[in-house]
């Protein structure tokens, strides 16, 4: 499949406000949770209600989710404040129990995107159904998993379908619950401009802390909008205490938020900030990249520190100048700009190396 055939977010007949934020519990816990997170999200600037209902737990025993009672709270919570509300489903049971409880939009879970059958089972569900649904990216950094995942339900007749950046599971302990990788939802962006996407930066950061750093930045790199998770007393919560934050906090990050103008009219400063935009977002790619070679660099000290090897080895050196050099072209650079490029990473690489080697800084 080529390309997506989607209504627009600004026409998905929701009172879209700007910035776009769905925000609500991690989980829907009782009638009372739901209805005084809603009424105190209410006018804090968001455009939906969010809440699991079933919740993917990594270990069993753990809560799991309130159940299908839930729904309609979620629902009355909703009718209660004039908002739009939305439940994570991970089966065909799920799909058809929200919709008959009257949810106004569904999200597929990380957990959930990994798994082909689950993500067709879910569009079988949706044959017919005109609903919004969003798809999050797999717990692996997998594009083509998560396109095939969006294509899944796209196929399935949705037209009003948005994908959901929640970071990706790994090993190494990160500052980030899930790791950014910015780079994939930006190539999501590249390869299908036409999928809105929101970012989600209570799971990415798993940290109260963070949710507002990442929320911006979700904004400086154009993406369209956020689902965050909100609690009446996020110390209580029964799922995610350390990433939920108030619903008066979150009005407090989302009238901090610097979101730039996307629509380019067709004045030259218009098009000016446009391309200024684009230039911005690549370089923060380019520091994100230069960051994780650099993580990579201090991996590689340490290895060499436990092996006594010495810092700088010549031929690997040549042969990656060599290598980096010869592309130049092909990318309409010059090769002495490459090369000063390399050498500038290089001794910045030398440098961190060194640290770690407790040796002076060169
Ligand atoms: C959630 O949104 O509560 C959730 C379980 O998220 P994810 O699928 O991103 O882990
Ligand atoms: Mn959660």
């Amino acid at each position: 499949m080529s390309g997506f055939n989607l209504i627009p977010l600004r026409n998905w007949g929701f009172n879209i406000k700007k910035p776009f934020v769905i925000a609500g519990p991690c989980a829907c816990e009782s009638e009372e949770q739901m209805r005084e997170t809603a009424e105190r999200l209410k006018d804090q600037g968001v455009s939906g209600l969010r809440a699991g209902i079933w919740k993917p737990r990594t270990r069993p025993g753990m809560f799991e989710g309130i159940g299908k009672e839930g729904l309609s709270w979620l629902v009355g919570a909703g009718k209660n404040v004039g908002l739009p509300v939305s439940v994570e489903v991970a089966t065909g049971n799920h799909v058809e129990l929200a919709l008959n409880a009257g949810v106004d939009i569904l999200w597929v879970g990380a957990r959930t995107t990994v798994n082909p059958f689950s993500v067709q089972e879910i569009a079988d569900a949706l044959k017919g159904v005109d609903v919004p649904v969003f798809v999050k990216n797999p717990l692996n950094p997998d594009l083509q998993l998560w396109i095939g995942g969006l294509e899944r339900i796209h196929v399935a007749g949705i037209k009003r379908l948005g994908a959901i950046h929640r970071g990706f599971s790994s090993y190494e302990k990160t500052k980030y619950r899930n790791k950014p990788m910015w780079e994939l939802p930006i190539e999501l962006r590249r390869l299908h401009s036409e999928i809105p996407i929101l970012v989600d930066p209570s799971h990415i950061s798993g940290e109260r802390t963070l949710v507002a750093s990442i929320a911006q930045k979700a904004f400086d790199l154009s993406f369209d909008g956020l689902m965050i998770e909100a609690h009446r007393d996020p110390d209580k919560a029964w799922s995610d205490v350390k990433q939920q934050i108030t619903p008066e906090k979150l009005g407090e990050i989302v009238s901090n938020l610097i979101v730039r103008n996307e629509t380019p009219g067709h004045d030259a400063e218009d098009v000016l900030l446009t391309l200024r935009q684009q230039i911005d977002r690549i370089d923060n790619y380019l520091l994100e990249i230069l960051g994780e070679r650099m993580d990579i660099v201090r991996k590689i000290a340490e290895f060499k520190l436990e092996n006594g090897i010495t810092i700088l080895q010549t031929n690997r050196w040549k042969e990656i100048v060599e290598d980096r050099v010869k592309k130049a072209d092909q990318k309409e650079l010059t090769q002495e700009f490459v090369r000063k490029m390399m050498e500038v990473i290089h001794k910045e690489s030398i440098r961190q190396q060194s640290k770690i080697m407790d040796n002076s800084n060169l």
